[in-house]
């Protein structure tokens, strides 16, 4: 960890040329990482007049795994004026999700409409590319300061208090210059720069976790208002899963996550020879497949579960999957990068005025932020136990549709799904015990849930690779 005085003069002895410098001051919050976590925040603070910098380190437009929006989004999109910029956008609307058995039956539709006729219960499957510059412009004319192709090396720390970043620029490697901030932002994403340097990262040990996805043409699509959805598909013995998500151009998203011991270290193919195994034990998923052809390399991410053991401290904050990231099988990670920036952003924007950056102050959004995840996390360990249907279960419990769709579209931050998730665990008790599988680990809390990694794995993004050799990002 650094340790240098919050007055030491910067390091940087580069010509000015376009990178960002201090000035008179310090900047009020330095935001790493231009996604939307990152956006959000910054957005928001620049609103109420506050001087902001992003960082961003690739420069943009940039592919992007995390295709499909949920509802809920809806709300902090509106907030940083996105809305009209969707509605004018080529993406694909969705209202629904559905769910397909290993067998290939289908379950009825989920529509965000059973709960809400308004325009929030439509959202839309967005190319990441597009749909992150158009944040990071929206987060530029809003006055945000923002930089691409600039990588913050390291947060500098005077003790235990951020105090600024160390940052270089990409394209040419060498160092620049350190800059002052009252507070810094981390919304690295999957790098998580600062939880990992701190060592407060937690892996989801009953989600060791991998996924290979690829981009097709020509893949089937439903009619009139299913055209959109997002399906989610069990193959045969459920060992994996499939998503298939409809995307502008004629493009259909689709990737398979499974246990990282079945999908990688279990096979001896390729990633390409892998993925295919899996589309054909997916009976579901073949009929829509059958004229497609894939426009695009077959990528390969693992290990992406994960949470930070704190939010924040003295002077530093974390958003998005900074803070952690669950698993893509209900589309939550855009969702929970905008609301974490959003309530990131409602508890700085006091502490600010306050001149309060201390942990405790900045602390206050992590729990509502944590049991949030919780619901989800609750739902995936729920997919994820053998022989789990959401049919079979809203057969028995079928005044659960609500809370389940309200889980779907997003709508977990300050919800009481208890009731839920005592009938869930029961249910999946006595399913299991006849099946002799215990469900007991993976619908317990992620506290009792998350083991040590100390910080040391290596970012998803470093060790994984499309099979043409391309690191993947998540
Ligand atoms: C297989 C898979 C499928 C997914 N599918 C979905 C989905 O369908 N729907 C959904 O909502 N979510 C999905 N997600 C999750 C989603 O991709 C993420 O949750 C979301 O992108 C998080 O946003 P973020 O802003 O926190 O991070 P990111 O979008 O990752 O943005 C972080 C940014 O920080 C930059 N950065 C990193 N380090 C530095 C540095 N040192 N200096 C400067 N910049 C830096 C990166 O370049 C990046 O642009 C999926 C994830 C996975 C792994």
């Amino acid at each position: 960890m650094q340790q240098s005085s919050p007055s030491a003069p910067p390091p940087g002895d580069l010509p000015d040329g376009d990178l960002p410098q201090n000035g008179d001051a310090p900047y009020d919050a330095v935001v790493i990482g231009g996604g939307p976590a990152g956006c959000t925040i910054s957005t928001l603070l620049a609103q109420q007049g506050h001087r902001v910098l992003l960082l961003e380190r690739e420069v943009f437009p940039r592919f992007k795994v995390g295709e499909s929006l949920i509802p809920a989004t809806y709300d902090t999109l509106r907030r940083l004026g996105m809305l009209e910029v969707l509605r004018q956008s080529r993406f694909t609307e969705k209202h629904s999700v559905q769910f397909y058995s290993g067998r290939g039956r289908a379950s009825d539709p989920f529509y965000f409409r059973e709960i809400d006729e308004s325009e929030r219960s439509q959202t839309w499957q967005v190319l990441r590319s597009e749909f992150d510059q158009m944040m990071l412009d929206n987060a530029r004319r809003q006055g945000v300061e923002a930089f691409e192709g600039i990588q913050v090396r390291e947060v500098l720390f005077d003790g235990d208090r951020a105090y600024g970043v160390r940052l270089q620029r990409v394209d040419d490697g060498r160092e620049s210059r350190d800059l002052l901030a009252k507070v810094v932002i981390d919304a690295s994403g999957q790098r998580a720069l600062l939880s990992r340097k701190l060592g407060l990262r937690r892996q989801d040990p009953c989600l060791r976790m991998a996924a290979m996805f690829a981009h097709y043409e020509d893949g089937l699509r439903d009619p009139g208002i299913d055209e959109g959805a997002t399906l989610i598909l069990h193959t045969e013995e459920q060992n994996s899963w499939f998503w298939y998500i409809p995307l502008p151009d004629n493009r259909v998203s689709v990737g398979t996550v499974g246990p990282i011991d079945y999908l990688i270290k279990g096979r001896q193919g390729n990633p390409e020879a892998t993925f295919e195994e899996e589309i054909q034990r997916c009976p579901g998923l073949v009929p829509r497949l059958q004229r497609a052809s894939r426009c695009s390399p077959v990528h390969v991410l693992n290990d992406f579960s994960y949470v930070s053991e704190q939010v924040a401290g003295n002077g530093w904050m974390l958003v998005g999957d900074a803070c952690g990231f669950l698993d893509p099988m209900y589309s939550s990670g855009v969702l929970l990068a905008l609301r974490s920036g959003e309530l990131a952003a409602d508890t700085l924007l006091p502490a600010l005025a306050d001149d309060d950056l201390t942990a405790d102050r900045l602390s206050a959004y992590g729990e509502r932020f944590k049991n949030g995840m919780d619901a989800f996390r609750r739902l995936v360990y729920a997919f994820y136990t053998k022989g789990f249907s959401f049919g079979r279960f809203l057969h028995k419990h079928p005044q659960h549709r609500i809370p389940i769709i309200l889980i779907l579209q997003g709508d977990v931050i300050d919800q009481d799904f208890s009731s839920l998730f005592e009938d869930l665990q029961a249910w999946l008790g006595e399913m299991t015990t006849a099946d002799g599988e215990s469900p007991a680990t993976a619908m317990g809390s992620v506290k009792d849930a998350t083991a040590d990694d100390s910080g040391r794995a290596a970012p998803p993004d470093e060790v994984s690779t499309s099979s043409d050799g391309v690191p993947a990002s998540p």
